[in-house]
């Protein structure tokens, strides 16, 4: 099955303790589409100006992009600056100038309407609402969103949330969201909102899952190259629901599993700026690192010592 993702397609400025990389290949929609293409075919919808590089388009093209509802509009693309410090979680946003996606309606191709499965990254909630509303019937429809528009445009934010079956944020986003600052408390009061699943993203403390009667905890690998950690979270979105998207299995065990390839597609993209490993891996890689987290995760059961 096919996953369609709208968001962002940017040009970015970033600057970590390991270097520094200016009009980067970035944006929400394509750290997303570039991890999920590993596991199923990915159509992109959004926008970008007159500026943005071919070489760009060619590497997403590719790596079997659909393209067709990526709008070229005369301007400039959306760029976007972070500079980040040694820790990595935290990360300050030097500059956000939206150019051509300030007026960005998302246009669904006709050809495109059926998909099974949306991804509706950071956007505004109306643009998400207006996209669901173009899709006929998606099997699933995820989203993410941020604290400007959990602070800005609530009732909107809610509306999407009653229409969704999965949500991927950050644990700082959870506990605004819920007004809540236990996070799984928080999670329930989400859920009861209406998705199925909420996934709890931790920067490199991984990710947490919450389903209305179980939950799976994934950590973050510890890597021993990290470059820059933008676009970690949707990468991770790009895996776990990829995964999801290609097996169909939405089940405790294939939850875990997306899970796990969701927090392998975010260690990759740490490791170089940019999509530079992102957009160049061997499914061996992938899979190799699957059971990475296998050996990094698995124990046995033993009963408690006790005291002859
Ligand atoms: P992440 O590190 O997962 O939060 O993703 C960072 C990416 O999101 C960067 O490539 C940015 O270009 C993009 N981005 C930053 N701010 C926004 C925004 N307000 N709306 C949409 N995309 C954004």
């Amino acid at each position: 099955m096919s996953i369609l993702v709208v968001g962002s397609v940017a040009l970015d400025d970033v600057e970590t303790p390991f270097g520094k990389r200016t009009s980067a290949l970035g944006g929400a929609a394509v750290y997303f589409g570039l991890a999920a293409s590993y596991f199923t075919d990915v159509r992109i919808v959004g926008v970008v100006g007159t500026d943005f590089p071919q070489p760009h388009l060619d590497l997403l093209a590719n790596r079997g992009i659909d393209l067709r509802g990526l709008q070229v509009r005369e301007g400039a693309t959306f760029r976007w600056g972070g500079r980040y410090g040694y820790d990595l979680n935290a990360r300050e946003t030097t500059f956000t100038d939206l150019n051509v996606f300030a007026e960005f309606n998302p246009t669904i191709p006709e050809e495109y309407r059926a998909t099974e499965n949306v991804f509706l990254a950071n956007i505004a909630p109306s643009l998400q609402l207006n996209v669901l509303d173009q899709m006929t019937a998606p099997q699933s429809a995820a989203l993410d969103t941020m604290d400007f528009w959990i602070e800005g445009t609530p009732d909107e934010l809610r509306r999407v949330l009653e229409r969704v079956d999965i949500v991927l944020i950050n644990d700082s986003e959870t506990r605004e969201l819920a007004q809540e600052p236990n996070i799984r408390t928080a999670a329930n009061s989400i859920l009861g909102w209406g998705p199925q699943l909420l996934v709890v993203k931790k920067g490199e403390h991984g990710a947490i899952a919450f389903a209305n009667d179980w939950l799976f905890a994934v950590p973050g690998l510890p890597l021993e190259t990290i470059v820059d950690p933008t676009g970690a979270g949707d990468s991770f979105a790009g895996g776990f629901l990829g995964y999801l998207a290609a097996t169909g299995e939405i089940t405790p065990e294939g939850i875990r599993r997306a899970a796990i390839y969701g927090s392998a597609m975010g260690s990759f993209c740490c490791e170089a700026f940019s999509v530079d490993r992102l957009a160049h891996l061997e499914p061996a890689q992938i899979d190799t690192r699957f059971r990475e987290f296998e050996h990094l995760t698995r124990f046995d059961y033993e009963p408690l010592l006790q005291d002859a």
